[in-house]
């Protein structure tokens, strides 16, 4: 007979989100917002904290112009204008095979798509008439900070436009969606979420390598490797593959040397196998299959984007990986 479990403990009531810990040039129009003030009162604190230009007073508490750097002027609505909708999309791992039907939708009755880098960027088929901004963080493009982003994303609302931020996988698996959702939450606007594809579980995939398998793993651990990992991220790690599970790693490229060593110094075996795929989904994808004891040696040109995919999963992506993992045993082997 399974055992009683006890009655749960009430849940505490709900708190506002904290908005104090956002990004200091959000503050304001959080705060206005929260405080209950009108749209374009929550807009207009918004625009005066970031440094952003914007037109002289209109005399009313109706917001000025925006003007953002490199992308220009964003007139207000005329007044009493409802303000437009703002569609969170996921955009999936970058090949637009791979947007949703419900994405595609969205793009085609957007008035403006800001892209990111990681998501589809041949997406003007989809959206003929459509001003598309990219915001996102290609090297040597302009890279707009996401407190401009989230004020972008309010202003062209504001204007009446119908926007949609095309993000890269699913935006809210380190996508900060949350946050922009949030933002449009607190000054009125009318926000929808579109998950997506993410690349947490489709670029595993695109190497063949299962997140989950039976009798394999039965679980999938998935952190950002954005700041080197802490020791309680590398435990939790640690305890995923010794328990069978598989490890998934984003944005962990430059800090892929320290979770590595990190792993192996918390007893993990140099056998364990691990993989990462650069730029899934691109005509130059590129797989790479070792063991944590090769790592060093396997990984030394592996760019971003890439994941690591860290467990037993990866002895079942393709036949060639097959071939090469038995190859980085033997050096493994005669390594250690
Ligand atoms: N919201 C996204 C993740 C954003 S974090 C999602 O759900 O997929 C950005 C990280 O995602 C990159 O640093 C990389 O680790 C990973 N990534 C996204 N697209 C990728 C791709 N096509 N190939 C390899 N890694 C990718």
């Amino acid at each position: 007979m399974s055992p009683v479990r006890p009655p749960l403990p009430p849940l505490p009531p709900l708190s506002p989100r904290a908005f104090a810990s956002f990004d200091e040039a959000h503050g304001g129009a959080i705060a206005a917002a929260s405080a209950g003030l009108s749209t374009v009162q929550a807009a207009s604190s918004v625009s005066s904290a970031d440094g952003l230009t914007h037109a002289p007073d209109t005399g009313s508490d109706r917001i000025g112009s925006y003007v953002f750097p490199g992308i220009g002027v964003i007139e207000p609505a005329p007044e009493g204008t409802k303000p437009g909708t703002v569609y969170l999309v996921g955009g999936g791992p970058g090949s637009v095979e791979l947007l949703t039907l419900k994405a595609v939708q969205c793009l085609s009755s957007a008035d403006v798509v800001l892209l990111d880098h990681l998501a589809p960027q041949d997406i003007a088929s989809f959206a003929p008439n459509t001003q598309i901004i990219e915001v996102g963080k290609n090297p040597g493009k302009h890279v707009v900070p996401q407190s401009h982003i989230q004020q972008l994303i309010l202003a062209l609302a504001l204007s009446g436009k119908t926007v949609v931020r095309l993000k890269g996988g699913d935006p809210f698996v380190f996508g900060r969606g949350a946050e922009e959702l949030d933002a449009c939450t607190a000054a009125g606007i009318e926000c929808h979420v579109v998950p997506g594809v993410s690349s947490a579980i489709a670029v595993p995939a695109a190497a063949s390598i299962p997140v989950t398998m039976r009798k394999v793993s039965h679980m999938f651990t998935v952190l950002s490797g954005h700041s080197a990992l802490n020791d309680a991220d590398l435990d939790a790690l640690a305890a995923t593959l010794r328990a069978g599970g598989t490890g998934v790693l984003l944005m962990g490229v430059r800090t892929l040397g320290s979770t590595v060593a990190g792993l192996l110094a918390r007893g993990l075996d140099d056998y364990t196998p691990m993989a990462t795929i650069e730029r899934g989904y691109s005509e130059d994808q590129r797989v790479t299959v070792t063991v944590l004891g090769a790592a060093e040696r396997d990984c030394a040109q592996v760019q971003a984007p890439a994941i690591t995919v860290f467990g037993e999963v990866v002895r079942y992506a393709r036949d060639d990986q097959q071939r090469l993992l038995a190859e980085v045993s033997d050096y493994v082997k005669d390594h250690s």
